[in-house]
């Protein structure tokens, strides 16, 4: 049996062409379980009776079981979901709203289970990789909590790395945003890259549309080793000059991640060498971050998160605060783990 979300719509006409049928059937079944949310192939009624048999003895829809659901005090949630081989993954729902009454609801995707990177800072790095989601996987995430609450935005940076899984990622906002699916608008979408240089060039040139952050969190080359010690081979120079060039190729702004930890990344110097290394990046805006503490990690938060971004905002950088949401339930940046569970699931 075979996940019928793995299936770009090309790939869906050329299997109906395979089996005989016409390629029209293929839209019929993109529009029945992207637009009208259907669970079984045997309530897609667009369908001969012959062809729904066939569908289901060959592939399933759903896949993903939700373990538990657990609400913050701020609006957030957490989803646990277990994979079909028992593995669990984390998404992340962000409620949010301004002062002008307007509301909407960010849904962040994992892309792997677990990450090979490492970050210091983060519980997902402690983990190691397990192993790469398949495009159906990092869908479904969406499908299930968009089932009961709209989501408008989706990010890239729940568990893992996105792009490192750079094929299954893309191929999941290809049939995300096709228009005879979910039609998910492009800048709709944002990925959250750690900085891996090559697929950059990639997305640039592939994938476009979509918004770009990058998890810089130090600009010298030696803060950012100590805090993400596996991306040397992607240095700040190296790095710099890609973000250049997905700017020039996407006309899109580049948004810089700045995690701002005590002692570590959060003096004046540190704030002259940020401005010094991005101003000539244009458009440019840096998300501030403050840092949630995890347990296997010593840093602590920042006491100057004011000053440093006031410090940017004199220099003309647009610089803002990003107050995490969900750190009662562990489901802001960096939180998200499964390691316990996954080893319990296994067993
Ligand atoms: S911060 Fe992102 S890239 Fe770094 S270890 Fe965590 S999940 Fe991986």
């Amino acid at each position: 049996m075979k996940d019928i979300k793995n299936f770009d719509l090309k790939e869906l006409q050329g299997y109906m062409l395979s089996i005989g049928e016409k390629p029209f059937r293929a839209k019929e079944i993109f529009h029945a379980i992207y637009k009208e949310k259907q669970k079984d192939f045997t309530d897609i009624t667009t369908l001969p009776k012959n062809l729904r048999q066939k569908l289901s003895e060959e592939f399933y829809i759903y896949a993903l079981e939700k373990v538990s659901e657990t609400n913050s005090h701020d609006g957030a949630t957490k989803y646990l979901f277990q994979l079909r081989d028992g593995l669990l993954i984390e998404t992340a729902l962000i409620r949010e709203s301004n002062k002008f009454g307007r509301k909407w609801n960010t849904l962040c995707l994992s892309t792997e289970v677990g990450c090979s990177l490492d970050c210091q800072f983060c519980a997902t790095g402690q983990m190691g990789l397990i192993r790469n989601l398949d495009a159906s996987e990092i869908i479904e995430q969406l499908m299930f909590v968009d089932n009961n609450i709209p989501i408008n935005n989706i990010v890239f940076m729940g568990m893992g790395e996105p792009l490192l899984n750079y094929e299954n990622v893309k191929k999941s906002i290809e049939i995300l945003t096709d228009t005879e699916g979910r039609a998910f608008g492009k800048r709709k979408i944002t990925i959250s890259t750690s900085g891996i240089i090559d697929k950059i060039y990639r997305l640039a040139d592939q994938i476009k549309m979509v918004n770009l952050a990058v998890s810089l969190h130090a600009a010298d080359q030696t803060t950012r080793d100590k805090l993400m010690p596996n991306l040397k081979e992607n240095p700040i120079s190296k790095l710099k000059e890609a973000l250049q060039y997905y700017i020039e190729k996407t006309g899109n702004a580049v948004t810089i991640e700045y995690l701002l930890i005590k002692n570590v990344n959060d003096s004046v110097e540190n704030a002259l060498k940020l401005v010094k290394l991005i101003s000539s990046l244009k458009p440019c805006k840096v998300n501030l971050i403050h840092f949630n503490k995890v347990p296997f990690a010593e840093f602590s938060p920042s006491q100057r998160e004011i000053e440093f971004q006031k410090l940017l905002l004199e220099k003309n950088i647009r610089a803002t605060l990003r107050k995490s949401k969900g750190t009662d339930i562990s489901a802001a940046c960096g939180q998200l783990v499964t390691r316990n569970l996954t080893n319990v699931a296994k067993n």
